[in-house]
């Protein structure tokens, strides 16, 4: 029996129609199982007069999509790879965020996209992650690595937006206060810009999550030479769907440009980048590229990157510094991959 991919509700309804039994008995495995990570059963209230019902709950439950496999870590930022059943590695990143922690989650393995500075991107696309396997990166690093994660970001292998479906269902059974109960106001799914499923995911049901937007160029030529996908949803299109995006009280959307040497690094683009983000309520992560094996690209030098920041500053931009977290274990932006590339 699945639980991973179900929100409680979901998770009722089965379990009543598999043990004729109600959500007295059916919230209390739920709440144990996602809160704890356990499936003993024997001696949890409900079960104590019915031990048969507690072994066989036992043996029925489908807890985990994958196993961990590996896990490395660089000043606190840690990564681990679950392999799941076909075999395939994903990767996830878990990143200290003060007392608590942010988690990185791979929607897909592999990824279609194609951006130039990216390792994923490298591979193509290889398969859609299901709902369990997107919680289950959650689950894993809550449950087995003992990370108190708070926030949820959809930064990781993939894009979350090419595999929507699958994606709002994680995000409904993370959100769910009975389970993993993660806020939707902590979960920010990131995406190259993909216009319809911008809109899909402003309509979906219960309130709004953070959007991310990979945006990296102040202008469609540059933007099509880093990321293929400008070429059929150019920067205009995409600011008209980013301004129908409904944003939660107080929140802006999240804008991240990765600084490359010689690519996007000048003047003129700090002012044109400034002006395609006005008047859009957005909070800029200002990133240094970080140079993978093979690459034509080189990340800014310290001076390029502090000037960038400040003609971005001098434009009334809001924007954060990013730094190069986890780039030993290549565990920073762009640079999952592992052992499915080919
Ligand atoms: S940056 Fe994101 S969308 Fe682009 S290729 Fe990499 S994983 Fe895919």
């Amino acid at each position: 029996m699945k639980i991973l991919d179900q929100t409680h509700d979901q998770f009722a309804d089965a379990f009543r129609r598999r043990y004729g039994k109600g959500t007295y008995y059916s919230t209390a495995v739920y709440r144990h199982v996602m809160k704890t990570g356990k499936t003993a059963f024997y001696g949890l209230e409900p079960f104590t007069r019915f031990p048969e019902l507690a072994g066989q709950l036992e043996s029925d439950l489908v807890l985990s999509p994958g196993r961990l496999v590996k896990q490395v870590s660089d000043g606190g930022v840690v990564k681990f790879v679950t392999r799941l059943a076909d075999d395939l590695d994903i990767e996830s990143v878990i990143i200290p965020m003060f007392k608590r922690y942010t988690l990185c989650v791979s929607s897909q393995v592999g990824c279609r996209m194609r951006c130039r500075f990216c390792q994923t991107g490298m591979m193509g696309l290889v398969r859609n992650l299901t709902a369990a396997e997107i919680v289950g990166q959650v689950f894993a690093a809550r449950h087995r690595l003992g990370f108190d994660v708070r926030n949820v970001v959809f930064m990781g292998m993939g894009e979350p937006l090419d595999n929507l479906d699958n994606v709002v269902q994680a995000i409904r059974v993370l959100a769910d206060q009975r389970g993993l109960d993660i806020a939707r106001r902590y979960i920010t799914v990131s995406t190259v810009g993909l216009t319809d499923g911008i809109g899909r995911l402003s309509r979906f049901d219960g309130p709004p999550v953070n959007l991310a937007v990979s945006l990296n160029a102040p202008n469609d030529d540059i933007r099509s030479r880093l990321m293929p996908i400008n070429r059929s949803i150019p920067m205009a299109a995409l600011k008209e769907a980013l301004q129908r995006y409904p944003l939660a009280k107080k929140s802006a959307l999240f804008m991240e440009y990765v600084l490359i040497q010689g690519i996007n690094d000048r003047q003129e683009h700090a002012g044109a980048l400034a002006r395609y983000l006005s008047p859009m309520k957005v909070k800029l992560n200002l990133i240094p590229y970080n140079p993978a094996p093979g690459s034509d690209f080189n990340p800014p030098s310290a001076e390029a990157y502090e000037r960038f920041h400040a003609w971005l500053v001098a434009e009334n931009v809001f924007v954060r510094r990013r730094g190069e977290k986890g780039g030993r274990i290549m565990a920073a932006c762009g640079q999952l991959g592992g052992k499915n590339r080919p």
